[in-house]
């Protein structure tokens, strides 16, 4: 029997102390119930790949559910169960996820004449898995610390850069994996292994993954989008003819293909200054994708891609205000007319529109703009409001509104940058507009004689 091969060292340089901890606790609760519980999946593979991923994935050989109650019980967890699939997700105080899974045991009917095959249940379980690179588990109980369970060759493949599938029939079972299999090429520059490439080919001309639902296929498209090299997988994507499958007048021609670069590294800017989820990406590559077709083909991909109602709405919403926005930049961007005209412009849409439009403007000089918007204008706030106007004496009514937006433009383009010059600037203001009267509040509860 092959040596296997140990990974503790890896796991003590490269996980975070409380992470080791929970691996550490989790093998010796599992021992002394007499089962044994490993780590599995992506977990390690990015402890392979010197990856960070703190998304910890456990299987037990033993009740998965009662086991992630014990373990919840000594972290000070909570424990979300699902009986259906004996599985059980632990929610610590600070967040952290603890994924616990069941390995079933199941029985398969062999012909009589063939000899039983033994499986350890863990087998069973890891067999499942989309690729060998995802098909890796490592012992925790104590004594087996680290060991590592590699049945389908893992570790060559992650050697070699290579995805494949554990058998022949993998994307026929499941058809997103052919999804998912771009998206870990692409992340990890990998390659997808020979006969993996062919079985995609056939499963995709056999028209299994046509026969997914628009929601399956659009959970994974968001997994690709959120990837930083989204645009890569969509071109692999093209390259087996997939993006029909979002719209059958979809390809990317050098022209898309420019803009979705610039959109790309747009949003990865964007992502590099703010947390995600700041910006919902998948609304930034569909419509960068397809934001130049016709509204009506937007509404068909809604449906092939079993959009929700509250999705379709703000996807075809985000198309159309867009479209309005870009017309009124490019007039602004000849007008010479200050900053705040801009930010007027781009202060109705979310920033997914922004970051459209940051991609869609070629000149150098308004892309500048836009990123000054961005990362301080739409930040900006008044030093004065609606209360102060009272104070100085002027009636509450509609021209409240006017006078603070034009006192935010002086102050968004530098002219009233205080307290101070605010208040006199509203005040100047409010003796220009007719239909305002300046006098001091009064008491208006007195009927009339
Ligand atoms: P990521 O880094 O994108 O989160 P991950 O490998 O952790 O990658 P998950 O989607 O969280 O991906 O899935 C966890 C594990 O479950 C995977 O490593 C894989 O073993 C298995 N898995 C997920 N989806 C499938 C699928 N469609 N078919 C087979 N196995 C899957």
């Amino acid at each position: 029997k092959r040596q296997k091969k140990s990974i503790a060292g890896q796991l003590r340089d490269r996980l975070p102390e409380d992470i080791l901890g929970i691996l550490t606790l989790a093998g010796k609760l599992a021992d002394e119930d007499g089962f044994e519980v490993f780590a599995v999946g992506g977990f390690v593979r990015d402890i392979l790949l010197r990856q960070p991923n703190f998304d910890i994935d456990l299987v037990a050989e033993g009740d998965g559910i009662a086991f992630a109650y014990k373990l919840a019980g000594v972290l000070g967890g909570r424990v979300k169960a699902h009986h259906k699939f004996k599985t059980a997700v632990i929610i610590l105080p600070n967040g952290q996820r603890i994924d616990v899974a069941t390995a079933r045991l199941e029985y398969y009917e062999y012909p009589a004449a063939l000899p039983v095959v033994e499986l350890s249940s863990i087998k069973m379980d890891l067999y499942r898995r989309d690729f060998t690179i995802n098909a890796l588990a490592v012992h925790l109980n104590p004594g087996r610390f680290g060991l590592l369970e590699d049945f389908f060759g893992a570790q060559r493949d992650i050697k070699d850069k290579i995805i494949r599938v554990l058998h022949s029939l993998s994307f026929v079972e499941d058809p997103t994996r052919i999804l998912r299999a771009i998206r870990f090429e692409q992340r990890f520059e990998f390659r997808i292994g020979g006969q993996t490439e062919r079985l995609i080919r056939n499963a995709v001309q056999m028209t299994f993954f046509q026969k997914l639902s628009g929601t399956r296929i659009f959970h994974e498209l968001r997994l690709i989008f959120d990837e930083r090299n989204a645009l890569r997988c969509l071109r692999r994507m093209d390259s087996f003819a997939l993006l029909t499958h979002i719209h059958p007048n979809l390809t990317l021609d050098d022209k898309l293909i420019k803009y979705l670069e610039e959109l790309e590294s747009v949003r990865n800017w964007y992502r590099l200054l703010y947390e995600e989820p700041a910006a919902q990406s998948w609304i930034v590559y569909l419509l960068g994708l397809c934001g130049h077709l016709p509204p009506e083909e937007l509404v068909q991909i809604a449906g092939n891609l079993g959009f929700t109602e509250r999705q379709r709405h703000d996807f075809l919403a985000l198309r159309e205000r867009t479209g309005q926005a870009l017309g009124k930049l490019i007039n602004w961007s000849q007008s010479g007319e200050p900053l705040s005209g801009l930010y007027f412009i781009l202060h109705e849409l979310p920033v997914e529109g922004v970051l459209l439009l940051m991609a869609k403007s070629t000149r150098d000089q308004v892309k500048k703009a836009i990123s000054v918007y961005l990362t301080r204008l739409r930040h900006i706030k008044l030093e004065i409001g609606g209360a102060d106007l009272r104070i100085i004496g002027l009636e509450p009514g509609p021209a409240y509104g006017r006078i603070l937006r034009e006192v935010l433009a002086a102050r968004i383009d530098g002219k009233a940058e205080c307290r101070g010059d605010q208040l006199a600037l509203a005040e100047s203001l409010a003796g220009h507009i007719p239909d305002i009267k300046t006098k001091k509040p009064q008491n208006t509860a007195t009927p009339p004689s």
